[in-house]
C-alpha cells in the first residue's frame, strides 16, 4: 500500500524525504508529497515520521463476495 499524507499532521519536517529510497517524496508548500509512480511501498517514511503524519491504510475488509 502507498501511504497516505496527513496534510494536517506534516510540518514539512523532511524526515520522510530523505528515507525514501526511490526518492519519490518531495515536499510541497511545506508538506510531503508522495509520487506515487515510483513508491515502493516499502514504509520506511511510515517509520521516520515523528508526527504520524504519514499512514498506510490496509483493506478494512478482506471479505471476498
Ligand atoms: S513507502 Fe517507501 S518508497 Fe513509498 S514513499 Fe514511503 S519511503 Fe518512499
Ligand atoms: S516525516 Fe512526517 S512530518 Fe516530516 S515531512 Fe514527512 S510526512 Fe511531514
Amino acid at each position: 500500500m502507498i501511504p497516505i499524507v496527513d496534510k494536517e499532521l506534516c510540518s514539512g519536517c523532511g524526515n520522510c524525504v530523505e528515507v525514501c529510497p526511490p526518492q519519490a517524496i518531495s515536499l510541497k508548500d511545506d508538506k510531503a508529497c508522495i509520487e506515487q509512480d515510483y513508491c515502493e511501498e516499502c514504509g520506511f517514511c511510515v517509520a521516520e515520521c515523528p508526527l504520524d503524519a504519514l499512514e498506510i491504510r490496509f483493506p478494512l475488509s478482506t471479505d471476498k463476495a
